[in-house]
């Protein structure tokens, strides 16, 4: 047996069949709302959540030799290498023990998409695509006081302009593909969750 991210079966005819776990990335610029409404998916809908920058954050913390390095970037408001993502993605999915994944602000660009498919093997079900207009996430990013160094106006600028340049393209790559789901973000955190309910409520989930 494998692991739970790259998993063979020997099937009846002894053939290898793979049994790869369903995957849904969560996608919106910072502050539209993707970690909040994940917390929500997870209660209801028995997923496990991984957020990219929350599971980079624990690699700094952890003292890691690439710790200031992706500090520094986190600070800028760059996007840190794939390699260094994916790794740590994968280690949190083996660990996990689930078989079913919210990922959360990944992949960031489109060196980040076809890594992880190279890596992985791994396609999404489908992409939840929180849409927020810039005043909204600004504001919110500004009143979050989470202690983040990313939650300036200088950084989130920089993050906003990151998010256009680099993460809507990858958007729109799989929009290309029927995958995408979006969600109307600039709304209460409960309304917002009804239309994501709709969402993982229809038997889209396995759709590809
Ligand atoms: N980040 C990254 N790669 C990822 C996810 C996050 O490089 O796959 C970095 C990037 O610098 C980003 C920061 O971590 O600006 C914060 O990301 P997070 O998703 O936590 O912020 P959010 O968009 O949710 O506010
Ligand atoms: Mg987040």
């Amino acid at each position: 047996m494998g692991t739970v991210v790259e998993a063979t079966n020997q099937g009846e005819n002894g053939n290898v069949t793979e049994q790869k776990p369903t995957v849904v990335f969560v996608l919106g610029g910072p502050g539209s709302g993707k970690g909040t409404q994940c917390a929500n998916i997870v209660e209801n809908f028995g997923y496990t959540h991984l957020s990219a920058g929350d599971l980079l954050r624990a690699e700094i913390k952890s003292g890691s030799e690439n710790g200031t390095m992706i500090q520094n970037m986190i600070k800028e408001g760059k996007i840190v290498p794939s390699e260094v993502t994916i790794k740590l993605l994968q280690k949190a999915m083996q660990e996990s023990g689930n078989d079913k994944f919210l990922i959360d602000g990944f992949p960031r660009n489109e060196e980040n998409r076809a890594a992880f498919e190279e890596v992985t093997k791994i396609e999404p079900a489908f992409v939840l695509y929180f849409d927020c207009p810039d005043e909204e996430m600004e504001r919110r990013l500004l009143n979050r006081n989470q202690g983040r160094e990313d939650d300036n106006i200088e950084t989130i600028r920089k993050r906003f302009k990151v998010f256009m340049d680099s993460s809507l393209p990858v958007i729109n790559y799989y929009d290309a593909k029927g995958k995408v789901r979006k969600i109307e973000a600039a709304r209460p955190i409960n309304e917002v969750f009804e239309s994501v309910k709709a969402i993982f409520s229809t038997k889209n989930e396995k759709a590809d």
